[in-house]
């Protein structure tokens, strides 16, 4: 198994072309995940915490939706483990992918089942150690980021709620090794696999959105003249040579259905992007960005029941992104996770 991604170097270097763009460089950690075994000692998403037994574990207070589609953790799992295996057998035309048994488990899982009206148990979405993510800026006294949200939908974006913690691993002794579970999910969609992560530092520049008109204006009329000489997709600016799909720390942020707009505090800050969690680490646009290791996997995409480009297998509406976004001001300040 490869250890490492490399992201291809960019086909232009853009700052040479536009050197107003070189001071607005950001280095970004693209995290890489893939489905794995990492241990709490280990930077993850999906993954276990390094968690105090004497910590309370975070709950979910707030109201929930009460349909009657919901699922357990376990059930998502259960379903998911039932897939892979059976996109693994070798198959006949017109013959079910599925036994009869299994699809019964199948059917019974997509039902649901409906509310119970208790607090629920957040899970965790990524642990990082600054050790491993270069981009990762702790607190003073912390080397730990560890990302939990609830996994139902709030307010109008129906995004899960969010929680970070920031922690010394150092004085981490007795873990928690059984942490609560919650009692449904509203959505398999907010249930990440369990990754081991590839960090992996890179440059980006800001999305055509953060740049001035007059410079916008004019990386679009590049892009106009190089249009007929090069592949669209990777040469785009937007797509290919500006700001990293996938989860990442750091760097600069992108808009795709949203107006884009900076965050602010309600300290009066702008806020930076923290973590971006993404539907996909690569989709059609964007497959400039497919790290060396990947390209081979990539052109073989339908032979199992999980895709290369989706191996946390969370999504975000209808695949965009969720960028949880931190106040430069003071760690006490609320984060903020948009929809983008
Ligand atoms: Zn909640
Ligand atoms: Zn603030």
């Amino acid at each position: 198994m490869t250890m490492t991604r490399t992201t291809p170097p960019r086909p232009v270097d853009i700052a040479a072309v536009f050197p107003e763009l070189a001071p607005l460089a950001r280095t970004t950690t693209r995290l890489h995940p893939r489905p794995g075994n990492p241990t709490s000692w280990e930077s993850s998403v999906g993954g276990p915490l390094l968690w105090p037994i004497d910590d309370p574990w975070p709950y979910c207070e707030e109201p929930h939706f009460h349909g009657e589609s919901l699922k357990t953790l376990a059930d998502v799992r259960l379903q998911r483990d039932m897939l892979t295996a059976a996109w693994k057998r070798p198959r006949q035309p017109g013959v079910n992918l599925l036994t009869p048994e299994e699809d019964a488990i199948i059917k019974r899982i997509q039902a649901g089942h409906s509310w119970t009206d208790e607090p629920i148990a957040m899970i965790p979405v990524a642990q990082l150690y600054a050790r491993d993510i270069p981009d990762l800026h702790p607190p003073p006294g912390c080397d730990l980021l560890q990302v939990l949200w609830c996994p139902f939908g709030h307010d109008d974006e129906n995004l899960p709620r969010v929680k970070l913690v920031w922690r010394s691993s150092s004085i981490v002794t007795s873990l928690l090794s059984n942490p609560p579970q919650p009692v449904a999910v509203e959505s398999e969609d907010y249930v990440p696999e369990p990754c081991v992560v590839h960090p992996e530092q890179i440059i980006e520049y800001p999305a055509l959105s953060d740049l001035d008109e007059a410079l916008r204006e004019q990386i679009k009329a590049w892009q106009e003249r190089e249009k007929p000489i090069a592949d669209v997709g990777s040469f785009a600016y937007s797509f290919g040579l500006s700001v990293a799909p996938g989860w990442k720390v750091g760097g600069w942020t992108s808009f795709s259905f949203r107006d884009a707009e900076p965050a602010i505090c309600s300290c009066g800050t702008q806020m930076q992007p923290l973590l971006r969690i993404d539907s996909t680490e690569w989709d059609g646009g964007s497959g400039s960005w497919i790290p060396i290791e990947d390209q081979a996997l990539n052109r073989n995409p339908d032979t199992s029941y999980t895709r290369p480009w989706e191996p946390v297998m969370v999504t975000i509406g209808r695949s965009y992104t969720m960028q949880i976004y931190t106040c430069p001001a003071s760690v006490d300040h609320p984060p903020v996770a948009w929809m983008q």
